[in-house]
């Protein structure tokens, strides 16, 4: 797997905005928020997409969601709508695993 546009941002070989980043995940504001607040949750590990991820990558992925929570809390969310886009049908463009956080307006269900 080639190096993902977030490793990069991680590694700050391109600019980016880190909003959290501890041993296992980081994460960053969004380039083209869909809210007032909108963040992306990312594992430093290299997992192409949900549909990808092992059962050995079951604690990195609750990890993952304690860190949604966290992020959500940070910006003073306290509701929120998290998404995650698995492939061509799902509109995924990064294919890096990551969840979407997004937060300070209405949201519709069932989303488009
Ligand atoms: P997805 O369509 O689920 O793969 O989401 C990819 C997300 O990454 C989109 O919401 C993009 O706006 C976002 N994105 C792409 N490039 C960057 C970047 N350089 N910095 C921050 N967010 C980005």
């Amino acid at each position: 797997m080639d190096e993902s546009i977030f490793i990069k941002i991680l590694k700050k070989e391109i600019p980016g905005e880190i909003v959290y980043e501890d041993n296992d995940c980081f994460a960053i504001k969004d380039i083209n928020p869909q809210a007032p607040i909108h963040m992306l949750v990312i594992p430093k590990k290299p997992i192409e997409r949900l549909s990808e991820a092992s059962p050995q990558d079951s604690v990195l992925l609750g990890h993952l969601l304690t860190v949604v929570r966290k992020v959500a809390k940070n910006r003073g969310l306290d509701s929120f709508r998290v998404a995650i886009n698995d492939g061509v049908d799902a509109c995924q463009s990064v294919y890096q695993l990551h969840i979407h956080v997004m937060g300070g307006r209405g949201f519709a269900w069932p989303p488009g």
